[in-house]
């Protein structure tokens, strides 16, 4: 009899470590509700494209043949985003009710923990309506990247530290090139302001996501003027060749850069990937990201060398 008494606890201890479960996890309801989608989709790609003869004005093959030759979609940009909420636990409860129809594949909190919350594969509701080149549907070629942050404060440095964890394991797994790590304003200028202007995207760009400019390039850059002709008649013609030229030492010597005076920034921020449709939008959302102080929708000088440089690495 000792024998039978654990089999009638098993059911109890069952019941006992699932309510146990629940209430560790308050994430197990909505898991559930991942799995039922997933499941569905999973239904679609089982689906052989076959349609039922006259269910289409196409001329088929007499039979449906299947390729051997295939594998997923892959993403091929990487939109890093600020919350604008106060913890990862906020974020994490409004990614999983379904009214609010937002979602990312990963948030990572101030203190670095990452949620991955979507396969890479499947596709996240982050971007909204947004154009990056001739991409506009970048929901469906990228992955979306939440960093817990309320929009104002600097990033915590196990935030990017895991991010860029993160940025290494994507990049390496679908071969994202390093300028398609981009920032949601980027790609919706005229919408969003994330990340903030505290971002490092010097530091990601240093490290192969995401690109930045020569500095000492656009130091040295000047703008190429117009010299107007030479009309002085009562001047006296001097030999130019008779001038002497002063030597400067070879370390004072610096490679000039002479920004063209054909130059156009509205087709330069094009080049890089900006919607230029409105043009005070784009200008705002490239000094958010290439130069992160007094961000408006106004190039100075300074602002439009550090554009030919990056528009010139995009050509
Ligand atoms: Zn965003």
């Amino acid at each position: 009899m000792k024998g039978t008494r654990p089999l009638k606890f098993i059911p109890m201890l069952g019941l006992f470590l699932g309510l146990a479960s629940c209430s560790s996890n308050p994430y197990a309801t909505t898991n559930k509700a991942y799995k039922k989608q997933v499941k569905a989709y999973a239904k679609t790609l089982r689906t052989t494209p076959v349609v039922n003869p006259g269910e289409d004005s196409l001329m088929r093959g007499d039979q449906w043949v299947g390729t051997t030759n295939f594998n997923l979609r892959k993403p091929n940009y990487v939109v890093i985003h600020h919350t604008a909420q106060n913890s990862t636990e906020q974020t994490l409860k409004t990614f999983t009710m379904p009214k609010t129809q937002v979602s990312a594949h990963y948030v990572i909190g101030r203190d670095g923990k990452v949620y991955h919350m979507l396969s890479d594969y499947l596709r996240a509701w982050h971007g909204g309506t947004g154009k990056w080149g001739n991409t506009t549907d970048l929901n469906s070629s990228s992955i979306g990247i939440e960093l817990d942050n309320n929009g104002y404060e600097p990033f915590a440095e196990e935030q990017i530290n895991s991010l860029l964890k993160v940025l290494a394991i994507l990049k390496k797994t679908h071969g994202i090139p390093a300028a398609n790590f981009i920032g949601h304003s980027d790609i919706a200028p005229s919408r969003k302001v994330d990340p903030n202007p505290t971002f490092p995207w010097k530091r990601l760009a240093e490290a192969g996501f995401g690109t930045w400019y020569n500095e000492e390039a656009v130091r040295n850059s000047v703008f190429e003027t117009i010299i107007p002709p030479y009309n002085d008649s009562t001047a006296t013609v001097v030999d130019s060749a008779a001038i002497p030229l002063p030597v400067l030492p070879p370390s004072t010597v610096v490679a000039v850069d002479t920004i063209p005076l054909s130059f156009q920034p509205k087709e330069a921020l094009r080049i890089i990937g900006y919607d230029v449709q409105n043009l005070e939008a784009a200008i705002k959302a490239f000094k958010l990201h290439f130069i992160q102080k007094e961000v408006n929708g106004v190039l100075t000088d300074d602002d439009k060398k550090v554009l030919y440089h990056l528009y010139k690495k995009s050509l």
